[in-house]
């Protein structure tokens, strides 16, 4: 029994860890998910796999140094297309070096003898958001991220969707958004509209002027109405994709996070106004919410991973009063 002795009994700490391009986000959490300490440290992505996990495992290790605890298990979340069973990262993008193929959860249960999860950053992020955030408790949801690229996840019946091929959820890659070229190949998918890199394109594209997202964002407030044109597009190619899963799969909650997501005044009137003028024919009203957890959403989601598996794992031990008297139950 880990609280014979007397004074204060050491915590049981989940670890999340987000792994992208440039920075890795660890976070430490409580059974229910409340953060207790975090860090972010640079990503060292051009020097291959074992120095992503190492700076990783380093960060926890400060985190640890910090919070006396017991760790009892590590989610990551990571960019790309993950194999969330073996563990491993199975696609990478060109930022990253030595990282396809990695065996990411057989590293970091090597270096710490806890048990490890890999989940892909969309999926994480949208745990995240149903575990702590915009839409914590909700049983079925539509995650998606508006960032360099555009990502989706799916939750329903109070689970993460994988799909037979881990893709399900995938909607910035399904076609019947115009015909302009993709980055995945396709042509036509809502991430030519709605990504961060789309919505600078397209901007440029109309004016010549090479503005970040965000800085088209700011030109569309003060009036210019390319800029303006351009987030309306993105809003409603939005609002179709939103629609086409609720008309599919009878879906009313989505949320909505990622650095475009910033310019919401921006991007929820044309996305009300597209839901207002084609209501999906289940009748029943669409709720669309900004993302709340921001950048430490991934990692909070990864860790929540964590908290679900070793839970499910081990039923008796968790539902033993003994051993978790001296902490809050996991609430589900
Ligand atoms: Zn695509």
């Amino acid at each position: 029994m880990t609280a014979s002795h007397p004074g204060r009994p050491t915590p049981e700490v989940y670890a999340g860890v987000d792994i992208g391009g440039t920075t890795t986000q660890v976070v430490l959490c409580t059974a229910d998910l409340a953060v207790v300490d975090s860090v972010e440290v640079p990503t060292p992505a051009a020097r291959g796999g074992q120095a992503m996990i190492r700076a990783a495992l380093d960060a926890l290790g400060l985190l640890q140094g910090r919070v006396p605890s017991r760790l009892l298990g590590v989610g990551v979340g990571a960019a790309g297309v993950v194999d969330t069973r073996t563990g491993r990262i199975l696609v990478a993008s060109d930022s990253f070096t030595g990282w396809a193929g990695f065996p990411v959860t057989a590293t970091i249960e090597k270096a710490l003898g806890v048990p490890a999860f890999l989940d892909n950053d969309v999926n994480a992020f949208l745990r995240g958001e149903v575990s702590k955030g915009a839409v914590a408790g909700e049983p079925h949801v539509l995650g998606m991220t508006l960032g360099t690229g555009v990502g989706g996840a799916l939750w329903m019946n109070g689970t993460l969707v994988e799909g037979p091929h881990g893709a399900a959820g995938e909607i910035g890659h399904i076609p019947g958004f115009g015909e302009l070229p993709c980055t995945c190949g396709g042509r036509g998918h809502l991430e030519t509209l709605a990504s961060g890199r789309s919505i600078a394109t397209r901007y440029g594209e109309r004016t010549g002027r090479n503005l970040t997202a965000w800085g088209v964002a700011e030109a569309a407030v003060v009036g210019d109405a390319d800029a303006i044109a351009v987030y309306e597009a993105a809003g409603a190619g939005i609002a179709r994709a939103l629609l086409i899963t609720a008309g599919l799969v009878d879906l009313a909650t989505f949320v909505i996070g990622g650095g475009v997501s910033r310019a919401w005044e921006l991007l929820e009137p044309p996305i009300l106004a597209t839901l207002a003028a084609e209501p999906p024919v289940s009748g029943q009203p669409i709720r669309v919410v900004r993302a709340r957890l921001g950048s430490g959403g991934v990692a909070l989601g990864a860790a929540s991973r964590a908290r679900t598996e070793l839970a499910a794992a081990t039923p008796d031990q968790a539902a033993t009063p003994v051993q978790r008297a001296s902490s809050p139950p996991p609430r589900r």
